[in-house]
């Protein structure tokens, strides 16, 4: 599933221009830096499809990739510029809320988090707003490989309790290094096992 090669499909800037909901998909979605870019482009062994590095001006677009194989991957605009204007941080809102209400073939989101960080205030709001749609969603936690030994089981238990009584939660979370590649064959089992 994942040795096909992935493709950039479009970039949607407005809901209005979703594509078709004829293929199931998955989103990746998380704070800005928290190596989502670096996963996704590690996920499908394809450096720079998901562009690193990502402006506060290109915040507010929804950047779909195929392989052409029954699922697409959705690269979700990173959240929690500290300098985003409170307008875009709206925008972006607005957009998230509309895409997750209405698209039944949105199979799971993967909500990165920076294993060295934990989950934020404005990570806690993108979970309520996946919990009050309903959208299935799991914790990835990223960059492992900068933890020290040891460290790896006391986050994943903290952030595990901490999801608990999260009503669209998978209980789980997948400990991943896009560096190491630690990780990376266990989220694309899970994420073959969604493909329609
Ligand atoms: P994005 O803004 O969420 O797309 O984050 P990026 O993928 O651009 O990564 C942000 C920074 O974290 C970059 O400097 C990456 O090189 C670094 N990074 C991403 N993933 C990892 C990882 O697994 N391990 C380490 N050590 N650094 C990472």
């Amino acid at each position: 599933f994942f040795a096909k090669a992935w493709d950039f499909v479009m970039s949607v800037p407005t809901i209005g221009h979703l594509p078709p909901i004829d293929v199931a998909e998955i989103a990746f979605a998380g704070r800005s830096n928290v190596g989502k870019s670096s996963l996704i482009n590690a996920l499908t062994n394809r450096i720079g499809l998901a562009r690193t590095s990502n402006t506060p001006g290109r915040t507010q677009e929804l950047n779909f990739f195929t392989s052409g194989s029954g699922l697409s991957i959705v690269d979700m605009p990173g959240y929690g510029y500290a300098e985003a204007p409170k307008k875009l941080v709206d925008a972006w809102n607005r957009m998230i809320r509309d895409y997750l209400r209405g698209r039944v073939s949105l199979r799971r989101v993967y909500v990165l988090i920076d294993s060295r960080h934990g989950i934020k205030a404005n990570d806690k709001l993108t979970l309520d707003l996946l919990d009050e749609t309903a959208v299935s969603y799991q914790i990835v936690l990223t960059k492992v490989d900068k933890l020290k030994t040891g460290e790896l089981a006391k986050v994943k238990a903290a952030t595990e309790s901490a999801i608990a009584r999260r009503p669209a939660a998978y209980p789980t979370v997948i400990a991943t290094s896009s560096e190491t590649g630690e990780g990376m064959d266990l989220l694309r089992a899970e994420i073959a096992q969604l493909a329609s």
